[in-house]
This record gives structure tokens, sequence and C-alpha cells, in this order.
């Protein structure tokens, strides 16, 4: 891939994986700590299905192998069990490692195409920062009619019985459709994403330059 951001990171680091991803990736300096005791990759529910579980991608890092990890599709599909993270011996942050190296493949511009956990992530933030909060109902019906409103009718009626159970055990309201909850201070909510947001670019912006 040829992106000038991607091609600036790989003029960086020459070669250096590991060091590009300990400078770079969420917790992306804890990759060097790994032993390779493989506990991470058995304790994941969903890592057999996956081309590469987490201690194999910790290997690929170390053994350079920069356009296999980050167009991997593996790291997009960690649903954050954390069971990894509750058994490595070694005390690594891999959950927020799979997101980080996700995030940074994307920055990239090489993350895999149509991913649906990213349309899904996506999504969900864009539901959250509106008021701070989500709303589960338009969420739940913005991912029913991603692919069409034809396949969005077919399986809303499919989870009816889901979506009134939801309702009888308060997780959500009808009256979600005409707004729902939001945080008390909106305005200071989004103060603080847009701070997030310059300091994330300010460190992207550092670790872009390449001399
Ligand atoms: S459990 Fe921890 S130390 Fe073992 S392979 Fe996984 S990340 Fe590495
Ligand atoms: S947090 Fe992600 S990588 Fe870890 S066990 Fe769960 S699905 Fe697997």
């Amino acid at each position: 891939m040829t992106t000038a951001v991607n091609q600036a990171m790989v003029e960086k680091y020459k070669g250096n994986f590991l060091k590009e991803v300990t400078d770079n990736v969420e917790e992306g300096n804890w990759v060097k700590m790994c032993m390779q005791c493989g506990v991470c990759s058995g304790s994941c529910p969903l890592g057999p299905h996956w081309d590469h579980p987490p201690q194999e991608l910790f290997m690929m890092i170390r053994a350079n192998k920069r356009e296999e990890v980050l167009s991997s599709t593996s790291m997009w599909m960690c649903t954050s069990c954390y069971n990894c993270v509750a058994r490595c011996p070694r005390g690594l942050p891999i959950t927020h490692i799979m997101h980080g190296l996700a995030h940074y493949g994307k920055r990239m511009g090489m993350k895999p195409k149509n991913q649906p956990t990213e349309k899904f992530g996506q999504m969900f933030w864009d539901n959250l920062i509106k008021k701070g909060r989500v709303n589960e109902l338009k969420l739940g019906l913005g991912l029913y009619f991603k692919d069409g409103f034809a396949e969005g009718v077919k399986v809303s009626m499919g989870k009816q019985k889901l979506g009134m159970n939801m309702m009888k055990a308060k997780r959500m309201s009808p009256m979600e459709i005409l707004g729902g909850h939001g945080v008390s201070d909106l305005s200071g909510f989004h103060a603080m994403l847009k701070k997030a947001e310059e300091l994330e670019a300010a460190r992207v912006g550092a670790n872009t330059d390449a001399k």
C-alpha cells in the first residue's frame, strides 16, 4: 500500500516493525514482553477461526511481517472478552493491542475491505457522540437496516422477541426513537472529544515525521 503516511512510516522504521508498533500502536510497547507461551491463543474463544490468533500476531510483529499483520482480518474480529488478558502470565493488555493494531492498520490504509465489525464500530461511535450516550434502539435499527430496507424489515421481524424482551427489562424504550437520554453537559462532552482529537492528531503528526 502506498499512502503517503504509510510510506513515511516504512521509511522511518526501516524494517523494524516491532519498534514501529512500540511507538505507534496503543499499548504496543507491551509486545516485546510476550514470551510466546500461547495461553492467549488457547484462551481466545474465536482465535482458532482467525488467520492469526494474538500470540501469532505478536510473533509476526517481531518477524517484521508488517504487511501481513496490518492487513489481517484477525484483530478486527476481537470481541473484547478479555479472556486473554485475564490469563496472560506476563500481564499484556492483549485486547487493547488488538484494537490498537486494527486502528493502526486503518491509519496506514492497510485494513482489509468490508469489515462488518468496522461498520458496526463506526455506527456505534456516530450514535454515541450525538448525545454522549448510546441510543440502543437507533443503534439496533441502524444495524438491522445497514444492508437496505428490505433486508432490514426481514431482520427486524426475526428479532421481534428480542426487542420485546429488552423493552420489558427496561434495556430499551420505544421513546428512544424521539432522541433518548444524553449526558447533562453535552458541550463539555464534545469539547473533551475535540481536545482528544487534537492530542491524537499532534501525536500522529509527530510520529509520522519521517526524519
Ligand atoms: S499469553 Fe501473554 S505471554 Fe503468552 S503468548 Fe499470549 S501475550 Fe504472549
Ligand atoms: S479479548 Fe479478543 S483476543 Fe482476547 S480472548 Fe477475547 S476475543 Fe480473543
